[in-house]
């Protein structure tokens, strides 16, 4: 099966065509083979226009709202920038070509170790995956240039704004625990300025400063 081809259409089809811009971005999505980070009967259906289950009851995101968050966020490549919910590692890996500096937070082990896995395997070396509840950010990089929240909250933490570098730009899916509206915010001068991009479904951010664990 020829991916490359399927990455093409993928491009065409579902990125161009709903307006995504950036050349950057359009790039990367062309060189990422994204049936390396599902299982391997899932390989074809990884280049439909859905999310997948990717195991512990998480998903990888459509290849479009990746591409979206992607283009909200505005990363160069002097950048070091901070996900959170590394999942597959997919969106991890577009953020790794597209930064200097990756640094990718899982609360959930075993899909880490994955990640890590496909991640080496494919010779990506400025990801950087951490197990922790990124809820809280992660105090020991910071402040980012970046922040990608690719799971949905009750309401932006607030540690993450603190995390964030004057003139960053920080892209997070909020609402209820079910639908969201993803938010770009931008730091200027200490000030956030807040813009509202669409609607969404993520799976719940759970942590200190997401939703409640219990329920989960
Ligand atoms: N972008 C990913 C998909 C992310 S799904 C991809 O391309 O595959 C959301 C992920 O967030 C899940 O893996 C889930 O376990 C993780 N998550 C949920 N709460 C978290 C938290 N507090 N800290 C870190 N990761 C969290």
């Amino acid at each position: 099966m020829d991916f490359k081809i399927l990455r093409k259409q993928m491009v065409k089809n579902q990125l161009l065509k709903r307006g995504i811009k950036d050349d950057r971005v359009l790039s990367v999505f062309l060189d990422i083979p994204r049936h390396e980070f599902v299982a391997p009967e899932l390989g074809r259906s990884s280049y439909e226009d859905r999310p997948l289950p990717i195991g512990s009851g998480q998903t990888i995101s459509q290849p479009y709202m990746v591409a979206l968050m992607s283009e909200l966020l505005q990363v160069k490549k002097h950048m070091k920038v901070l996900e959170l919910g590394t999942g597959s590692g997919y969106q991890s890996a577009i953020l790794g070509a597209l930064a200097k500096e990756v640094y990718s937070v899982e609360r959930l082990s075993v899909l880490a170790d994955s990640a890590a896995k496909t991640l080496d395997s494919l010779g990506i070396k400025n990801v950087h995956i951490k197990i922790a509840d990124g809820s809280i950010g992660l105090e020991e990089f910071q402040p980012y240039d970046a922040i990608m929240v690719a799971a949905g909250v009750p309401k932006v933490p607030q540690a993450l704004l603190d995390q964030l570098c004057d003139g960053g730009r920080l892209v997070i899916p909020v609402g209820s625990r079910f639908s969201q509206v993803l938010i770009c915010l931008q730091k200027q001068e200490g000030k956030i300025v807040e813009r509202r991009s669409c609607g969404c479904v993520f799976v719940p951010l759970l942590g200190k400063q997401g939703w409640s664990v219990d329920n989960e």
